[in-house]
């Protein structure tokens, strides 16, 4: 029987406080199936996606089985990235709200490791790192595992696609064998399959259901939006769709549906939330309102909407992807009813793209992308609908009295009437701008768009700035050891150099692929502990072997002091194999990152709040 509350799944009271603040109202399928085992101290092997709970999954029956008395690290988790493992361990953080004196510390490279000695000396419960700084506090004994009773390897699929998968094996020899062990991987390639074979004892294997079903009525679209631009897609997509009558937006938590529907309440839409908390009567109030029109948007929790009917209802939007496919599917059963037809948008980020492949085989139906609706879309749509009020008004009202007004203005301000209507214009639209804001950054539809449809991010200005930093000794070249017969790519150097060594992708220069080494451009003030990293980093399992390019130095070497600003003048000792015509042709040159993804998210747009017209 599938547990519908955290209470039947025999979680203790200060966690599920925690979980009912952070608005939590049931378990997700795949903390349902994981948590009973995890709790019962077995191993297991998930087959997950971000977007499914899976952090929880693991981290509340670890923090259920917590000795806070013992001050070791107890619990060890390994991610791939290091945001990852920030989020991780906030995720703990967060539902050990109520747990007293309880310690969870992420490390990952790049970070200043005195800082993390003294976390880890004052005492940790839970651990959550790169696989890399992992290791290095491993080998200085600084990271005591002798106490550990659990170790999860979170998203093993991406450690392997990273190539990092030879440090987590080398991490699993060096933890105590009887330690229990979860792995969790978005996908199941051979290599994770072995691992999971070899290092889990008899491990329960949990899969999310890929139940089937065919949603015909329903006319399905996905949108690929950056979790902070959410409400702003939103609000464009809803401004712009044909025959939009009602709609249902769903959202994980309790907390979520009252701060959206408040939200739309303020950008004028008749919006209310419809969440667990919410009493019996008020719940069929705010369905009733939305039957009969007083509202036209509801914002729920998936329990809340369960069998909820209201024909009008044009539009289900999945503002936050469903944990499962069935979900999916009875969230958008929620239109197209009495043999209507309905639209069910998706928003999805970059990281939960996996769930949507998934959701198109479930359904088996292709997903169509929905482009975000530029400014300029937002734009003419309302001036289209101002143009046929303007229409409608000299078409039905009788304008006598106004036609005066006007012909007095006329003589009296020194303007055309061409003046006037426009300046009339400016005024009507002040509540409902009919320009969205003067570009003030870039457009969201922009930053929301796949890089692969961007256009080149670098420009003349950019390419001349970057070769000024060269020359200036700010970037320094350095040869790589590997390159295309090692099958990497630019995005597996910037990922493995930024997420281990710490070094924001925006600081990382031109990268040349050639056949078996290529070159990379780094600023030339790194820190010795950061070269050390750089020394020992491996990118798809094959060690980089960093030097300095064309001067066969260690980076080491350039740690005693600085490695100078010694731009490569003459040409570097191993041009030879770059001049080699068979060897290596052109070499492929990947533009410094412009926007990586560790760049600080840029930060809301300001808004004019606007009227409830
Ligand atoms: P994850 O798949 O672990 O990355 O989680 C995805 C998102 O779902 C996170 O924002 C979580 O806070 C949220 N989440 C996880 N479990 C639940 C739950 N039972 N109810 C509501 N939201 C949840």
């Amino acid at each position: 029987m599938n547990p519908e509350t955290f209470q039947q799944l025999g979680l203790r009271p200060p966690l599920l406080e925690a979980l009912s603040e952070v608005g939590y109202e049931t378990p997700s399928p795949i903390q349902a199936a994981c948590i009973p085992h995890l709790l019962a101290g077995t191993d297991l092997l998930g087959e997950a996606q971000t977007g499914t709970g899976k952090t929880a999954a693991f981290a509340l029956p670890l923090l259920e089985r917590l000795d806070l008395a013992q001050r070791n690290p107890q619990v060890l988790v390994l991610t791939p990235t290091r945001e990852l493992a920030v989020q991780v361990a906030e995720a703990f953080q967060r539902y050990a709200k109520h747990l007293p004196g309880f310690h969870v510390l992420p490390i990952y490279g790049g970070q200043s490791m005195v800082v993390q000695l003294r976390q880890l000396n004052r005492g940790v419960h839970v651990v959550v790192g790169t696989p890399g700084r992992v290791m290095d506090h491993i080998e200085r004994r600084s990271l005591n595992l002798d106490s550990l009773s659990a170790l999860v390897l979170d998203e093993a699929d991406e450690m392997l696609r990273m190539g990092f998968i030879d440090d987590v094996e080398w991490i699993l020899e060096h933890t105590p064998a009887e330690r229990q062990t979860a792995l969790f991987s978005a996908t199941m390639p051979e290599r994770i399959r072995r691992i999971a074979h070899r290092y889990l004892h008899a491990p329960q294997e949990v899969k999310i259901q890929a139940s089937t079903a065919t949603v015909l009525s329903t006319r399905q679209r996905y949108c690929q939006v950056n979790a902070q631009h959410k409400l702003d897609a939103l609000t464009r997509i809803l401004e712009v769709e044909d025959a939009f009558d009602a709609a249902i937006i769903f959202v994980r938590t309790k907390t979520a549906t009252v701060e959206l529907a408040e939200k739309l309440e303020a950008r004028g839409y008749a919006a209310a939330a419809l969440n667990g908390d919410m009493t019996q009567q008020l719940r069929e109030r705010v369905v009733e309102q939305l039957k009969r029109g007083a509202l036209d948007i509801v914002v729920a929790t998936d329990v809340a909407a369960r069998g909820l009917d209201v024909p009008r209802i044009t539009h289900v939007i999945n503002y936050d992807i469903p944990y499962d496919t069935e979900a999916y599917v009875h969230r958008i059963g929620r239109t197209g009813r009495a043999g209507r037809s309905g639209t069910a948008i998706l928003f999805v980020t970059t990281r939960e793209m996996h769930m949507l492949k998934i959701i198109e085989r479930a359904t088996r139906q292709k997903i169509e992308a929905l482009p975000l609706p530029s400014r300029q879309a937002v734009a003419d749509r309302r001036v289209a609908q101002f143009r046929r009020q303007v229409e409608e008004v000299i078409a039905a009202e009788d304008l006598a009295f106004f036609n005066d007004v006007i012909a007095d203005l006329e003589g009296q301000a020194n303007a055309s009437l061409h003046e006037i209507a426009a300046a009339l214009a400016f005024l009507a639209q002040r509540e409902r701008p009919l320009q969205l804001e003067p570009a003030s950054g870039p457009d969201i539809a922009e930053l929301n768009r796949p890089r692969s449809e961007r256009p080149p991010r670098e420009n003349r200005e950019q390419i001349l700035g970057r070769r000024r930093e060269v020359a200036e000794g700010k970037l320094v070249r350095y040869r790589i050891a590997v390159g295309r017969e090692q099958q990497v790519t630019p995005k597996d150097i910037v990922g493995a150099i930024a997420n281990e060594a710490g070094i924001e992708s925006r600081h990382i220069g031109q990268i040349n692929l050639y056949e078996d080494y290529s070159t990379v451009e780094l600023p030339a003030d790194l820190d010795s502990q950061t070269l050390n990293i750089l020394r020992r980093l491996r990118v798809r399992q094959h060690p980089l072997s960093i030097q300095l390019a064309g001067e066969n130095e260690a980076p080491e070497h350039a740690s005693r002091g600085r490695p100078g600003p010694r731009a490569p003048k003459a040409a570097p000792r191993w041009t030879k194999d770059a001049a080699t015509p068979e060897r290596s042709k052109a070499p492929r040159t990947f533009p410094p990152r412009g926007r990586g993804p560790d760049r600080p998210p840029k930060p809301a747009r300001p808004r004019k709040p606007s009227g409830n017209k």
